[in-house]
């Protein structure tokens, strides 16, 4: 499958690490659209949040705590997690991603 996120989890094709277990991994967005913007994966192909099977579920959650580990670390008073899902909620690369953005001064 030619899936660019499954050839990052692969190590096929390089990406700056900031965290890896043995079912995720994070890695710095190429095109950044926050100061900090990582992006969190499952290293199984999963298309999106609407192909989630019930045997996801802590997956799912290994995800979201992996964000927030990853934002204590880089030590964010505040950030966004996101989800694009599908084309019309502008999801580009169809392997299930979550966005951590944070960074910006403080209002
Ligand atoms: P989406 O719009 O699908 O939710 O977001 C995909 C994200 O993946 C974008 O923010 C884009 O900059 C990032 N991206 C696309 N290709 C690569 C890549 O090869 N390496 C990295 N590190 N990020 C990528
Ligand atoms: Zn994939």
């Amino acid at each position: 499958m030619d899936c660019v996120f499954c050839k990052i989890a692969k190590k096929e094709i390089p990406a700056e690490l900031a965290m890896e277990t043995e079912s995720l991994m994070a890695f710095k967005d190429i095109r950044p659209s926050a100061p900090v913007h990582y992006l969190v994966i499952p290293k199984e192909h999963i298309q999106s949040i609407a192909h989630l099977e019930g045997n996801h579920k802590e997956l799912l959650a290994g995800l979201i705590y992996a964000a927030k580990d990853l934002a204590a670390k880089f030590d964010l008073k505040g950030y966004k997690l996101v989800f694009n899902v599908g084309r019309e909620g502008g999801q580009v690369i169809d392997h299930l991603h979550l966005h951590l953005l944070g960074g910006w001064p403080q209002p």
